[in-house]
């Protein structure tokens, strides 16, 4: 697992030689390279763009996933840098990272980034994985609305209906409708669908006719890759734009944080799929930043990181598959996937506002493995569950206060 060299923002900005002026100019001077597009961003740097599908949106192939990016000198720095998409969401900090972001955003053109935000209407059950039927159009666009509020923007580039895992639920009626009803006035270029990894609710998503971006969890250490490749290939042929997301599965292989994953290979593997237009890479360090940017003029992978990611394959790790198989197995018909996202929040990200909200959200019982004489849940994955659980939600004992 290889680090690069640390830098601050003042180093970082100095060995900038173009800036926002710069990166403006680059974008006119880009050669065409196997399907993608090489745009020179300085004489000696050159980022690879990809084609957001029918979106026609052109964008380097690392974005940044700002959930955990809290530093708005961090996220301006990218925007100098050479990153152009950022993607945040309405429950991001409880709003705050939306407030932050917009703060940020002020100090660029309109026209030099691309923004998106995610929404859920109230009513999600996250058990069947499903809407409510009293659901309405109009909660979900007041949230919007809301979002819009704190970013400080007229529209944002793509809103996505966020963390669908239920091909019913990509489907509903009254989402739909919301989503279009929100393009219609111009609070969003495109509309999205956000999902982790489910091959079923990216077909149910094209089957639509209305989503044209799918945002997907996809990563080394998937177990449906051949599914949900052939759906996300289906998707890329319809002309939908596909972002990929989770592409560290946790950043870390152990709870102990002992075993990082090299994030450079992790990049580079998900990059190799061309149906791949951009990832949403999570960054909260000026080092990781730079790690991203240097993917993104050079996707060839070295034979240590190809040992790397296969070394990695072959560990449990923190990343829940997300395939639901252990719901119907739960004795309690507790939301583990849900649960197990938490305990990567917590163990891989360090990121306990998140995983606090998370949990809370769930409305578990106290310890709720504690009456259970035996774990009935086979993990597709090989998680103790009942272990994890336990460990995780003594997280519910800190107040709320103490956290954020
Ligand atoms: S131990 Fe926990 S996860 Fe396992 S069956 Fe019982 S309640 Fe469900
Ligand atoms: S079976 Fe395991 S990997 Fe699949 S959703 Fe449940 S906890 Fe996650």
């Amino acid at each position: 697992m290889k680090s690069n060299k640390s830098i601050n923002r003042r180093g970082f900005i100095k060995s900038s030689v173009i800036g926002t002026t710069g990166l403006m100019i680059g974008r006119k001077a880009f050669s065409e390279v196997h399907g993608e597009k090489e745009k020179s961003q300085s004489s000696d740097q050159k980022f690879i763009y990809r084609t957001l599908g029918k979106t026609g949106i052109e964008l380097p192939v690392i974005s940044m996933g700002v959930m955990n990016s809290d530093n708005p000198n961090l996220v301006r720095t990218a925007l100098e840098k050479g990153i152009v998409h950022l993607d945040t969401a309405h429950v991001y900090q409880g709003g705050r990272n939306e407030e932050i972001i917009g703060t940020v955003l002020k100090d660029f053109p309109r026209d030099s980034y691309v923004i998106a935000t995610k929404v859920r209407p109230d009513g999600y059950n996250r058990r069947t994985g499903n809407y409510s039927e009293d659901v309405t159009e109009k909660n979900l666009l007041d949230k919007f609305d809301i979002s819009l509020n704190r970013l400080d923007l007229e529209y944002v580039d793509i809103l996505y209906l966020h963390s669908v895992n239920n091909p019913a639920a990509a489907q509903n009626k009254t989402m739909l409708n919301a989503l279009k009803m929100a393009k219609e006035s111009g609070k969003t270029k495109f509309i999205g669908i956000s999902t982790h990894g489910s091959p079923e609710v990216i077909e149910a998503a094209v089957e639509s006719n209305v989503y044209e971006v799918i945002l997907t969890s996809y990563n080394f250490t998937m177990k449906n890759l051949d599914e949900l490749n052939r759906a996300i290939e289906k998707a890329a042929k319809g002309g939908l734009g596909i972002v990929a997301m989770k592409t560290l599965a946790g950043g870390f292989l152990d709870r102990e944080r002992q075993q990082p994953v090299n994030a450079t290979a992790a990049l580079k593997w998900v990059l190799k799929n061309s149906n791949i237009h951009t990832i949403i890479a999570g960054c909260t360090a000026f080092d990781q930043l730079e790690m991203d940017i240097n993917v993104m003029s050079n996707l060839e992978m070295t034979e240590e990181e190809k040992k790397d990611i296969i070394l990695a394959q072959s560990n449990t790790g923190l990343y829940c598959l997300s395939c639901e198989n252990c719901l119907s197995q739960c004795k309690k018909n507790l939301p583990v996937p849900d649960i197990m996202r938490a305990y990567m929040y917590t163990y891989g990200y360090r990121n306990f506002e998140k995983a606090h909200e998370l949990l809370t959200a769930l409305d578990l019982a106290k310890n709720p493995c504690k009456d259970c004489n035996s774990c009935s849940v086979v993990c597709a994955k090989g998680f103790n569950v009942a272990e994890k659980i336990t460990d995780v939600t003594r997280l519910l004992d800190v107040p709320a206060d103490f956290i954020t």
